[in-house]
Parts: C-alpha cells; structure tokens; sequence
C-alpha cells in the first residue's frame, strides 16, 4: 500500500464511517437529556483572546502554562484555540447580556476543543465535548441536575461501567483555612523544585499530581470536607441527597480537584474504568466567582464538559454496538440506460417520502449491483430492466429471505413505505 503523503496531525484522528456515525450519535445522546431539560443551545467561536482563557481558566493550571494553541494574529491580536468551553460560554453570556434577562440562564453547546497535550489513547490534542451550564443560582438542586443529566445521558447510551465521583472544594468561606492547613502540610514533605513551587502557588493542584510517590505522600493531606463552613457544608449535602433521590450513586473522593482554578464547591467526574489512564469522561463544577474573574457582576454558575471521544471508547470497552450505524432502508438496481433514469427518480421520491434510499451507479451489471445493495444495508432491493418498466412493473427483493415479488410501478411508493 502506498504511504499517503498527508497525515493527520499528531494527536488528532479521522473519523470516518462507520466510526463517524458513531461520534454523531453519542454528541446527541449527550446533549438529549439537556434538550428535554429546556437548555438553549449557544455556540461560540473556536478562538478567543488568550487572556480570556489565562484568566478564566487560571494562569497556573496545565492548559494554560503549557497546552494551549496560541498564536499572534496577522493584525497582531493574541488568540488561543479553545482548550474549554465555560469560559468562552460565559464570555457570550456576558456580551450578549443573557444575564439581565431570567435567572437562571440554562445552556447547552457541543464542539471541538484543543490542547497541546501528549497524546495517548483517549488523549488527544483535537476532541470533541458536549457541554452545559447553569449560570445565576447558587441553588445545590442545579448542581444535583447536571449531575443527573450526564448520568442519564451516559444510561441512555447503554454504559454501565460510569462512576461518579463527588467532591466540594467550599467557597470563599472554607477554601482559606483549608489552604493554609495544606500548605503546612506540604511543606514538610520533600518535593521537587517544581512541586515545591506549586504548594506556594496553588497547593490544592498538588493533590491531582499522579506521580504514586506523591499520591503516597498524601496520605495523611488533610482533606477539604473537614473545613467546610455550615453553608457550604448544608449545599453539599443537599446536592447528596438530591443526587440519592434520583438513584444516581456517587462516590465521595475528597482528592478530587481537576485541572481548572475556577471551581468552588460542587466538584463531580464522571470515570470509567475501562478507559485505562485516561479514565474522566466527563466532570465539572461549581464556579461563583468566574464572572467577577472575567470582568462580569456576580453571577455563580455550575457546569460540565462531556468527552464525546472517550465516551465512545468506553462503549467500545463495555463492547456496546456502534450507535448510529446508518445504511439505507431500499437500494436501486438499474439494469440499462432507461432504468437508471427511472431509478434514480424512485429513489429521488423515497428520500422525499422519508424512505432512506440508494441506487447503483456507474451502469453496474446485476451481479456487481447486487453487491452494492448487499452492502448498503439495505433490506430491500428494487431491481427493474428495460422489460420491467415495459411492462409496468419492477422486482422487490427481500435480501434476507431473497423472496421476490413484481410490484406496479405505480404504486411501488406507498407499497415500500410500507414495507419498511
Ligand atoms: P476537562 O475540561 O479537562 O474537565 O474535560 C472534560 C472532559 O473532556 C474530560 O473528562 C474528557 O472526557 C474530555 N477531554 C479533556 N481533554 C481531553 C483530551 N485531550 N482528549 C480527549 N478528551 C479529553
């Protein structure tokens, strides 16, 4: 086979059939729950300024210190490739004054995402996500409902192997003596220079460090939901037990921060434990500060980002079928010059009619147009010569059971509708 002179670039992939119907489906099972919920759908441009990510996602975290595609403008603007969708999303609020209008502001979006990451199975540097926001109420009950929403969404699909993992990191009220008392902690162990840095910065992103040595040394950290203040402490149990009420189970994993500086209080994954190291297929938070950080009045929200790629590679793992696998329903075989013409009007008005149709092309003989139709997925084949359309009629082929039956043309419309 001769080596193409193109390739993808390095960690991003092609999706193509049956794997492409398959990526299309999941983005709308993610987003179904959201549409029957009543979000509104907003889109945003793929590229922002860069300060907006720098500050809305945190000049210390992974994305912004090292995976973000930035470049300078022909016109000398600095623009970044969204790695995240909040930011930009709340961006839009802001612009657009959704915010003035009533609270709260309930969004859906789905899209392509981009971070300079190494990439590995489930980690790439082009993804796909489906998110959603609640912006303009602290109520927990928010909180509890994307949580539930993702949950539903990921049953719909049929997965089973989806853990969730729940966690409040406190507000403003809990997070300083919380900080503090980690940073103690820190402090006495022996860390590189980088970690070590880090605990001065943003000590909560230590606990996310993978390394086993680390996660070893953290044994004792002490944990968030020790500091909660009553307030914060009464929100999280509320999204508790609302989450209980629903049947949803979660697990609490004080160590949960995720790699974005902007949540306060609810933080939730969604994990899956055939993904191997890549295991979050989803996860968010609480974030009532990022308006103010973005320049926007107080305006707290809660949101989550859903992986459409490893969704797809957990229903891979669980061995689900492909969702989405399309096909037509009829195929048409053209047996010369006239039929073909013929064929191709039939098929014209099934797909009008709602009736998923394909014709062979190319003048193909029978045996060649039969594979074709074999192919195709279709159940019926309707095959007409120039004899057929003399006499008035054309052959449906039933490919499974390879019965067949001459039907009038005239009726051969409603007669397939009905068929399939
Ligand atoms: P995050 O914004 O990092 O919380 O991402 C939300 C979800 O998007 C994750 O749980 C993943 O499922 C997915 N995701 C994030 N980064 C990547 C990536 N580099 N490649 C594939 N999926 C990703």
């Amino acid at each position: 086979m001769n080596t193409p002179e193109f390739r993808a670039p390095r960690g991003t992939f092609d999706l193509v059939p049956p794997r492409g119907e398959a990526m299309l489906a999941v983005r709308d099972a993610l987003a179904a729950p959201l549409r029957t919920a009543g979000y509104g759908y907003v889109e945003t441009p793929s590229f922002e300024e860069t300060t907006l990510f720098a500050r809305g996602v945190g000049e210390s975290t992974d994305i912004v210190t090292k995976e973000m595609y930035s470049f300078t403008t022909r016109g000398g603007d600095d623009v970044t490739l969204r790695p995240e969708g909040t930011a930009p999303v709340l961006r839009a609020v802001l612009e657009n004054g959704l915010h003035r209008g009533a609270l709260p502001v309930k969004l859906w979006y789905s899209g392509s995402y981009y971070r300079y990451e190494r990439p590995q199975k489930g980690r790439y540097r082009h993804f796909s996500q489906v998110g959603a926001e609640i912006l303009g109420t602290e109520d927990p009950a928010s909180d509890a409902e994307l949580i539930v929403l993702a949950v539903d969404a990921y049953r719909a699909l049929g997965l089973t192997g989806v853990r969730v993992l729940l966690n409040s990191l406190g507000s403003h009220e809990s997070r300083p003596a919380y900080r503090a008392a980690l940073q103690e902690f820190l402090r006495r162990l022996d860390l590189d220079d980088e970690t070590a840095r880090r605990v001065e910065i943003n000590p909560l992103r230590v606990l996310d460090d993978k390394r086993p040595e680390i996660q070893k040394a953290l044994t004792d950290a002490p944990v968030i939901t020790d500091f909660l203040s009553p307030s914060d402490r009464a929100h999280h149990a509320t999204v508790r037990s609302l989450l209980t009420a629903a049947g949803v189970a979660f697990e609490d994993d004080p160590r949960l921060v995720r790699g974005l500086d902007y949540y306060t209080r609810t933080l939730f994954e969604f994990v899956h434990d055939g993904l191997g190291s890549q295991s979050a297929v989803g996860g968010g938070g609480r974030y009532d500060g990022l308006s103010e950080l973005l320049g926007g009045p107080a305006l707290p929200g809660v949101g989550w980002a859903l992986g459409a790629d490893r969704t797809l590679l957990a229903m891979e793992a669980e061995g689900l079928p492909l969702p989405g696998a399309t096909g037509v329903q009829v195929f048409a075989v053209p047996l010369g010059e006239e039929a073909a013409a013929w064929a191709f009007s039939l098929v014209t008005s099934l797909r009008r009619e709602g009736v998923t149709a394909d014709f062979a092309t190319g003048g193909r003989g029978l045996k060649g147009a039969m594979k074709a139709a074999d192919r195709s997925g279709a159940k019926y084949a309707v095959v007409v010569g120039e004899r057929d359309l003399a006499e008035g009629v054309a052959q449906v082929k039933d490919l499974a059971t390879g019965e067949q039956q001459a039907v009038s043309v005239n009726g051969l419309v409603t007669h397939l509708k009905r068929l399939v």
